[in-house]
């Protein structure tokens, strides 16, 4: 059983904003939004991040994909435009080591990917 803050959170010994949940995903409100619509997905089975992906991980990507998609229309945000991204280690600015994808929208998010 890890302890990492979103095992945390998806046994609910941390509290979140839950918006979706099914057998092998929960998506939850970041905590720190840097966006009017800032949802993060993560599978329910713990992996690091993704240069860690176990074959059952990843086949919950492509729903995680589909979920994200689903939230976006329900977030009023399908037609105006959002984002879907998952940092990878230290460059990339990984914070927490349970994998997870970041739901941006609501305002322009600007076109640069990096500085
Ligand atoms: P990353 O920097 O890509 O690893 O993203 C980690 C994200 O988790 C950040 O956007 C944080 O704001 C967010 N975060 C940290 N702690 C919590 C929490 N307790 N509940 C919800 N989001 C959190
Ligand atoms: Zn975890």
């Amino acid at each position: 059983m890890s302890d990492c803050l979103f095992c945390r959170i998806l046994r609910r010994e941390v509290p979140a904003t839950i918006v979706y949940e099914d057998a092998d995903v929960l998506a939850f409100k970041d905590i720190f939004p840097q966006a009017p619509v800032h949802l993060l997905l993560v599978p329910k089975l713990h992996c690091d991040g993704l240069n860690d992906l176990s074959p059952e991980v990843l086949a919950v990507v492509p729903r995680i994909m589909e979920i994200a998609a689903r939230l976006a229309g329900e977030q009023g945000i399908a037609q105006s435009g959002w984002r879907l991204l998952a940092n990878c280690g230290e460059h990339a600015g990984q914070t927490v080591f349970h994998l997870h994808f970041h739901l941006l929208g609501g305002k322009p998010l600007g076109g640069k990917l990096c500085q």
